[in-house]
């Protein structure tokens, strides 16, 4: 059988179950954005690996070492705010080819650096070893967070409200100016920072973390169409979502105009926007999404609802019901 045929949720699926009879009560395995493991003082300490490989997750050329070094980071502390949790520590490994110079790896460093300085979240260790001609990141983070509060992917309601932390697609569209050479402009410029300098969020996830009436919550890594129905299949929930409110910034707007940009596919199925997808209870929502405002500065943006019934995704637009925008990233597909 080929991968293709199954995926790489299928093809974690073959393994996953077998390792579940291992798994102390207790304790929280594959299957959300962190693992859970109680520590006995209060607290629950959250867990995930990411990794970061050239010509798959990155190419040389359209990425600084130092934003590099910063994404590798940023991408895992996602998973980390994605259960609500504060980061207390990471760990890298790397595997350096040959032609990989000292500056560059310093560079790296930097930027990893920079991004660890900023939230005061210590390397702790790591692994370093030679690569073929690839290089290849792999970070482990490990955040923190009260006994229990930990926001699963799991625990989405009928009637809640679907709302997001940030603009979506604005990452995807720019990595395609940067593949299809577009003209610089501000616009392309900040699409393409947005591409470059992954930006976690880190302190909206454990604000979020604190709020009772925050049900699931994951982070969009792949892009919504995907990362929903991973929330949905959890949870055992159908949604809807009305592709009128999602929200695009007006540096995507512009670009998509200029260049016939599919902006909605871009927000739906672009992915890397490492926002927060978050389900509310509805009647909290309004008051929610007021102290959000009020703590950060912006909107929390809500787009759709969850729903009873089977896994799945009904798409609104203009009031009806509209085909799917597409699906999201897939290692395998
Ligand atoms: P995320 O995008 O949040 O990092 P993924 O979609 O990569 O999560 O993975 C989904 C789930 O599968 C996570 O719980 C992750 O820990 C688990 N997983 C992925 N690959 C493996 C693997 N090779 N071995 C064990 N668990 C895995
Ligand atoms: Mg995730």
């Amino acid at each position: 059988m080929k991968l293709s045929e199954i995926g790489e949720f299928g093809l974690i699926g073959r393994f996953a179950g077998k390792f579940k009879s291992l798994i102390p009560q207790g304790i929280t395995g594959i299957g959300d954005d962190c693992a859970i493991l109680p520590v006995g003082d209060g607290n629950d300490l959250v867990i995930t690996t990411d990794m970061l490989v050239e010509d798959i997750h990155f190419t040389k050329s359209m990425i600084s070492p130092i934003d590099l070094g910063h994404k590798s980071l940023a991408v895992n502390l996602s998973d980390i705010a994605s259960m609500g949790a504060i980061p207390v520590g990471s760990f890298l490994s790397i595997a350096i080819p040959d032609s990989y110079d000292v500056q560059y790896l310093d560079e790296l460093m930097e930027g990893y650096y920079q991004l660890s300085e900023e939230l005061q979240v210590p390397l702790l260790g790591g692994d370093t070893t030679r690569s073929g001609n690839k290089l290849v990141l792999n970070v482990c983070a490990i955040g923190k967070i009260k006994s229990g509060r930990a926001k699963l992917r799991a625990s989405a309601r009928s009637g809640d409200i679907i709302a997001v932390t940030g603009y979506l697609g604005d990452s995807a569209a720019g990595l395609k100016a940067l593949v299809e050479n577009f003209p610089r402009s501000s616009n392309v410029d900040w699409l393409i920072k947005c591409h470059q300098r992954a930006n976690a969020h880190v302190a909206e996830g454990a604000w979020l973390g604190g709020i009772e009436h925050v049900n699931a919550m994951m982070d969009i890594s792949d892009g919504i169409a995907s990362d929903l129905m991973h929330i949905l299949v959890a949870s055992s929930k159908a949604a809807c979502i009305n592709l009128d409110r999602l929200p695009v910034s007006p540096q995507l707007k512009e670009t998509s105009a200029l260049h016939g940009l599919n902006t909605i596919k871009l927000a739906t199925s672009g992915g890397e926007d490492y926002c927060l997808l978050v389900t509310i209870l509805e009647d909290e929502f309004d008051s929610v999404a007021k102290k959000f405002q009020e703590e950060f500065n912006r909107p929390l943006y809500p787009v759709g609802n969850i729903l009873e019934g089977s896994p799945g995704i009904s798409w609104m637009s203009d009031g009806k019901r509209v085909d799917s925008p597409g699906r999201g990233y897939d290692h395998f597909v």
